[in-house]
């Protein structure tokens, strides 16, 4: 019986095989949809990601966005609410309970808009940049992480 070897060659040209746009990738993700087909919905659950696209069949399991969309969305959305909590405390200095209403509600209301669309956008860009499993083409003598 004759096996048929699935090993590639790291060469240039495979490296170089499939062009993946960056931007692309994360305006898809950003819209919670397939880094590669744009059109497979890319989450199952809140902040689960599906196995795999519905129309492409792209593996999504590779991905470890892990902490940074918390992170990013954190950095977004505290560069937003605490300029504004200034300025109005500045110009107007409402009374605090009034402040408090208006502030920890928007708080959480953008992080968790947010959070779906920025996990998406970092899943895009681990696809678009080949990170983790989503090369194809990676050395097999690599051991995974
Ligand atoms: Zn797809």
């Amino acid at each position: 019986m004759e096996t048929v070897s699935t090993a590639t060659t790291w060469t240039r040209e495979t490296a170089q095989a499939e062009k993946r746009d960056l931007w692309t990738a994360m305006k898809r993700g950003f819209r919670c949809r397939c880094p590669r087909c744009g059109e497979g919905k890319m989450f199952r659950a809140f902040l689960k990601t599906a196995d795999n696209c519905s129309k492409c069949g792209l593996d999504f399991t590779p991905h470890r966005a892990d902490d940074l969309p918390a992170y990013l969305v954190i950095v977004i959305v505290g560069h937003i609410v605490v300029p504004a909590a200034l300025w109005i405390e500045t110009n107007y200095s409402p009374a605090v309970w009034l402040q408090l209403a208006m502030y920890l509600p928007a708080t959480l209301v953008s992080s968790l808009v947010l959070l779906q669309p920025i996990k998406g956008a970092v899943v895009g860009i681990q696809w678009a940049l080949r990170m983790h499993g989503f090369d194809e083409n990676a050395p097999s003598d690599i051991p995974p992480v």
